[in-house]
């Protein structure tokens, strides 16, 4: 058993005298704090003393300068990595993004990016060139410093004293100084935290997780219609829910819509994975746009079951929740043939024309327990009731949360790659819970409390069907940050569906 993270050996190296008392009122006795000198020099003398030393995790805490024109004097930057121009690789510091977010928590403008350690102050010119090769802060420190880790998990932090628009030599060096000595003051008890979520650790992998073949299919349809068309292309809703999804591509030139009247006329749009109601095909139709539809096949499966069992002369009960698009779209099949029944209790109150003649459908992104206990209590109320060949919740659903119900036992903490709006990866934080064990859904790596991983030596981690693979490597990364990290994968059952793309896009 390897041991369990937290503990204090903490060493602060803040340069100068009063970043030492800054880092040192806030710190209080949650660590040492060294003062190691101004400037490249002193800091690699001091590095070179510090190196053997018996301390576990490694913090740089000090003022820096700007380079990048949205910060603020006061601001906070946390290096993802540090470098020294003409002097060896940069140096990664993987946690940044975990300490950025978490020091955003604490009310900080804090963001996570490139340091440049130089030997003379930067000004105008210099400034602009570092910014164009992507860093967004200097020092005079830290890439030195960092040499005594020595493997050991490090961090450099550094409160923004000046920036493009308020240089040093400037009537703004007095109060960019004290806003960033006030920052780095409220900076150091998070740098405790930092420390105490420190530790080895194992990454139990769900597998599998995260794209399923509607998703997949859906942002290739709007990455074609974006090739075809050029930008903009419009979007009615997200096209999955996801924000990191939605981002890159409103980035590439796609326009996310709520309602068709907010697509110009003649323009192409494309509906959402989660399906939309006949209505809204019908006024795409009048409205003249040019429509391409990305819904899930095993959604639309969904909708030909209602509008079927609807022309035989049954009500249906949907199950599923209130104001989801999916459920929106399925309802818009057979308006008035469709009852909503949401829970246990909603079925209870169910009331059907016919009773003999009640059909039974569900929303494809539900918990296959929920679910199960209110078709249990419908069939139990309406024994002749129909449902359909097949589940309607999809493999995608099923598969990921036996996957995370697989890892969750053996795990201390699951955290749930995947939106806040997104149905089934919000079931599988439900499942993991279920288990027993805490859970978490996170946008990525910076959503990770450090508060969550004090203690936590086995992180369970899987992504909703709508989430990027790309998120739970980034979150690993991120773990690796915080000490040496084992990752074993736990697969429950392998995937091999794909969905064709719509006929318009495969000439
Ligand atoms: S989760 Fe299921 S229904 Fe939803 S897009 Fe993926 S495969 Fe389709």
């Amino acid at each position: 058993m390897s041991p369990r993270p937290g503990g204090g050996d903490l060493v602060v190296c803040a340069p100068l005298r009063v970043e030492a008392r800054a880092v040192r009122r806030g710190l209080g006795e949650r660590g040492e704090v060294r003062r190691t000198g101004y400037g490249p020099a002193r800091a690699a003398r001091a590095a070179a003393g510090l190196r053997d030393g018996a301390f576990g995790k490694l913090a740089v805490g000090g003022v820096g300068g700007g380079v990048s024109a949205d910060l603020e004097l006061g601001d906070v930057v946390v290096g993802t990595e540090v470098s020294r121009p003409g002097l060896g690789d940069p140096v990664r510091c993987p946690s940044a993004p975990l300490l950025a977010g978490e020091l955003r928590r604490a009310g900080l403008r804090a963001s996570a990016g490139k340091i440049v350690t130089v030997d003379h102050l930067v000004r105008g010119g210099q400034r602009e060139r570092l910014a164009a090769d992507g860093a967004i802060a200097v020092d005079m420190e830290s890439a030195p410093l960092l040499e005594a880790a020595a493997g050991r998990p490090a961090v450099v932090v550094r409160a923004i004293s000046d920036t493009p628009r308020r240089p040093l030599l400037s009537p703004w060096a007095v109060p960019g100084g004290i806003a960033a000595l006030r920052s780095l003051r409220q900076a150091a008890p998070v740098l405790a935290r930092w420390a105490e979520a420190c530790g080895p650790r194992q990454v139990l992998l769900a597998g599998p997780r995260s794209f399923c073949a509607g998703v997949e299919r859906a942002i290739e349809i709007v990455e074609r219609v974006l090739d075809r068309h050029g930008p903009p292309v419009y979007v009615r809703k997200q096209i999955v829910h996801n924000k990191v999804v939605v981002t890159d591509l409103e980035r590439r030139g796609a326009i996310f819509v709520d309602e068709l009247d907010q697509v110009p006329d003649g323009a192409v749009v494309v509906f959402s994975a989660h399906g939309v109601s006949p209505e809204v095909r019908r006024d795409a139709t009048e409205r003249g746009l040019d429509a391409i539809d990305a819904t899930c096949p095993l959604v639309a499966k969904v909708h030909a079951e209602a509008r079927r069992f609807a022309a035989d002369g049954y009500q249906v009960a949907l199950i599923g929740h209130a104001g989801h698009e999916e459920v929106e779209g399925t309802l818009g099949e057979a308006p008035r043939a469709m009852i909503l029944v949401e829970t246990i209790d909603d079925v209870a109150r169910l009331a059907p024309q016919d009773p003999s003649r009640l059909a039974i459908l569900m929303q494809t992104t539900l918990s296959a327990d929920e679910a199960g206990g209110i078709t249990d209590a419908l069939l139990e109320r309406f024994p002749a009731a129909r449902r359909p060949s097949s589940d309607d919740i999809c493999y995608a659903t099923t598969n990921r949360q036996l996957a995370v119900r697989a890892i969750a036992a053996d795990s201390d903490l699951v955290l749930v790659a995947g939106s806040a709006n997104s149905s089934n990866s919000l079931r599988l934080v439900e499942t993991a819970k279920r288990a027993g064990t805490p859970a978490y859904l996170i946008d990525g790596p910076e959503d990770i409390e450090l508060g969550w991983l004090a203690g936590a030596s086995v992180v369970g981690l899987t992504a909703g069907a709508s989430a990027p693979p790309a998120v739970v490597g980034q979150i690993i990364d991120a773990l690796s940050g915080l000490g040496p990290v084992e990752v074993s994968e736990r697969v429950v059952a392998t995937e091999s569906i794909r969905f064709g793309l719509p006929k318009e896009l495969k000439q």
